[in-house]
């Protein structure tokens, strides 16, 4: 077992840093306070071969692995937190379900684009009526000759205010084997975008809704029967989100450890004080533990699916582990920590989101539960049992 980076690794690391101190880091404060997507960056990005790291160099991607778009988050966000949602977007996000599953026509209309940083795509999933019981979904696709119908409506979707192309969980037939998915262009007849709302972290989301909509056949993702592997494609998406959830942490841990070595109070720096190190302490081993189970999950997928299993107890670790350090480091720097002059507050509201997206850490725990005990717990309410 090895738990150094190859050499090649290491040397991508070094260079994505570099990138990033140079092009992301003097912006970097303003960024994390626009809630719009950053293009500009996005276009930089394209441009240095950080979006569609894992996809094959045929598809206009790097050839690369998902341990290889782990490091990218982590040291774009070394450097600019926000910047790391663009690696998010162009490596973890639907776009990679989407490369995984779209038909040659639709990777002909909208990879390149993405690609280039010039589209930026959002995905629907969450409905108001079906959150974690993602499952009880009600938004359908009715065929009519060469189209589907869309009827229903999404929320919380992320870059929804900026994309372009949406890529839209739908029922086409009851039940999980009727779930399937399509992709729906902005200026789509019977498609509109409500007014933006924010999340505690600023990002904006609308409300998507879809009113007789109709979606050419060729816009189909995944048919029916194809909640499976859309579930395994969010798997990829879910690792993103668990790295930049470390990666937030670490940013945090880093600003207030050298802010505790150069603050003093009591003609002392804050670093002297016990009660200080111990805290730093357990930061450290936080981060130290997640950060194992997160490259566990990254190195073992390679560059395929990661496991449902090693990518659940991955996400909570790391959820849990940023939010928790973030805290912290917010109250290592006191009200310099809770003020918007440093990063370390947005990194605290940021990483307290991602206990809910994606898989909230309660749910993610029932996950890891059915792997303890070998069978499945039906979260679903049971019927009343027959009268005897
Ligand atoms: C920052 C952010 C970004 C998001 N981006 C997107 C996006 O791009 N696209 C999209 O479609 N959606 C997105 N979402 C929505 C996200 O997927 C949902 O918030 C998530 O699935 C939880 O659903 P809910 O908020 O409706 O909570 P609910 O499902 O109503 O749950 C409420 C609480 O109950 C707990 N709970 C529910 N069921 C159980 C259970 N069986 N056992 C134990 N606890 C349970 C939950 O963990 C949670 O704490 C985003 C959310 C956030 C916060």
């Amino acid at each position: 077992m090895d738990f150094d980076f190859t050499a090649e690794q290491k040397q991508f690391a070094e260079q994505v840093r570099r990138f990033a101190r140079d092009h992301l880091a003097p912006g970097a404060l303003k960024r994390a306070h626009d809630p719009r997507f950053p293009f500009d960056v996005a276009r930089l990005m394209a441009q240095q071969g950080l979006l569609g790291i894992t996809l094959s160099q045929h598809e206009g991607g790097q050839g690369g692995t998902l341990m290889d778009a782990v490091i990218a988050i982590e040291q774009i966000a070394a450097e600019c937190p926000r910047s790391a949602d663009v690696v998010q977007f162009g490596n973890f996000g639907p776009i990679r379900t989407f490369a995984e599953y779209g038909t040659p026509a639709q990777k002909a209309r909208w990879l390149g684009e993405l690609l280039s940083g010039r589209m930026v795509m959002s995905l629907g999933m969450t409905e108001p009526d079906a959150g974690s019981a993602l499952t009880d979904l009600t938004t359908s696709a009715r065929a009519d000759g060469a189209y589907y119908v869309i009827n229903g409506s999404k929320v919380f979707s992320t870059f929804s205010p900026d994309a372009q192309i949406f890529l839209i969980y739908v029922r086409f037939g009851p039940g999980v084997g009727g779930i399937g998915s399509v992709l729906v262009e902005r200026e789509t007849p019977g498609f509109s975008i409500g007014a933006p709302s924010a999340f505690m972290s600023d990002e904006a989301w609308c409300e998507l809704h879809f009113k007789d909509c109709r979606v050419p056949a060729e816009n189909v993702l995944l048919g029916p029967g194809g909640f499976k592997k859309q579930m395994a494609g969010f798997n990829v998406e879910r690792l993103g989100n668990t790295a930049r959830s470390l990666a937030y942490g670490r940013y945090a841990f880093n600003a207030a450890r050298d802010y505790a070595m150069t603050r003093e109070q009591f003609g002392r720096p804050l670093c002297e004080f016990q009660g200080l190190q111990w805290k730093f302490a357990d930061m450290a081993i936080k981060l130290d533990g997640a950060q194992l189970l997160l490259y566990r999950a990254a190195a073992n997928a390679d560059r395929g699916m990661p496991s449902a299993y090693e990518t659940a107890i991955a996400k909570a670790a790391c959820n849990q582990a940023g939010f928790e350090v973030a805290n912290e480091a917010v109250q290592i720097m006191g009200a310099l920590g809770y003020s918007r002059e440093t990063l370390v507050e947005y990194c605290m509201r940021r990483t307290r989101g991602w206990m809910i997206a994606g898989g909230s850490i309660e749910m993610l725990k029932n996950r890891i539960a059915e792997q303890i005990f070998d069978r499945r717990f039906d979260q679903r309410k049971r019927p009343p049992a027959a009268a005897e």
